[in-house]
């Protein structure tokens, strides 16, 4: 789908704890995307047009009425101070998109493991209603998600609610800083290192959040387990 231009109006917030916030912006014109693809806003935080310009990832599914965001506040960050703080219901901005070729597969026969932290689950959101309710998809998709503690697990009764749902979706969620708890805790690493350490050539790996763990996960899955490039699929946020 070809971007373009969108004058979008924040029709309401959530905070989801203090760090992560929900931003849902309606535009006059239906936009188009494909489940996991991302617009780029220009925020009034620069005279210069580049440095304006932050890229979110879609996280409502492709039928809602209104787009959604799900951020993170970044500590110092010039997108955030305009988002958290100054950013108010009825206030418009421009975005182009929607870009981005990290999108969910079409009638994949593989099965699909997504590992994320944070606010890098928001493409994951739409993905996994497309796959499981659009596409019917009878492949295995497994959501890996980690966070520091409870409080940041983000979506987590609508996953909890699918896992129910539909027996081929799997949840798993690492909890690196919480003291009691009955999940994995530490990384997201421990998980698939488990579930998918003997190679298989019928997966793929779909990736999205911070350089850090990004760079951690292909390390493993590539040089230590040994997949293909070709099963291993990113979205880096920075
Ligand atoms: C394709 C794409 C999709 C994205 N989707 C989302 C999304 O859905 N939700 C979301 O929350 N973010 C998303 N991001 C990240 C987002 O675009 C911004 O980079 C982020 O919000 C920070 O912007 P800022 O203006 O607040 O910080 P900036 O002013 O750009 O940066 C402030 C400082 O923080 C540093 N910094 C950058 N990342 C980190 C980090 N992880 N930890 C510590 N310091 C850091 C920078 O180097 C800089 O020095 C996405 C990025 C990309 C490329």
């Amino acid at each position: 789908m070809a971007w373009k231009w969108y004058d979008a109006t924040l029709v309401k917030t959530e905070e989801i704890n203090p760090d992560v916030r929900r931003f849902w912006l309606k535009t006059e014109e239906e936009v188009p995307f494909e489940p996991g693809q991302f617009v780029t806003m220009d925020l009034p935080i620069s005279e210069k047009r580049l440095k304006r310009w932050r890229s979110y990832s879609i996280a409502s599914k492709t039928d809602d009425p209104m787009l959604e965001f799900c951020i993170v506040k970044l500590e110092g960050g010039a997108g955030t101070k305009f988002l958290f703080e100054d950013f108010k219901i009825g206030d418009q901005l421009k975005f182009k998109g929607p870009s981005g070729t990290f999108v969910a597969p079409q009638n994949p026969d593989f099965d699909i493991v997504m590992i994320c932290t944070g606010t890098g689950v928001a493409p994951f959101r739409p993905m996994i209603y497309d796959l499981l309710e659009s596409q019917k998809t009878k492949q295995s998709i497994h959501l890996i998600f980690g966070t520091r503690t409870e409080a940041g697990i983000l979506y987590r009764e609508e996953f909890e609610s699918l896992a129910k749902a539909y027996p081929n979706f799997q949840y798993s969620v690492a909890l690196s800083r919480q003291e009691h708890w009955d999940g994995p805790k530490g990384y997201v690493h421990p998980i698939y290192l488990e579930h998918y350490g003997e190679k298989r050539t019928d997966i793929k790996f779909y990736i999205c959040g911070w350089s850090k763990m990004i760079d951690e996960t292909v390390a493993n899955l590539f040089a230590k387990l040994k997949y293909d490039r070709s099963q291993i699929i990113y979205e880096l946020y920075g």
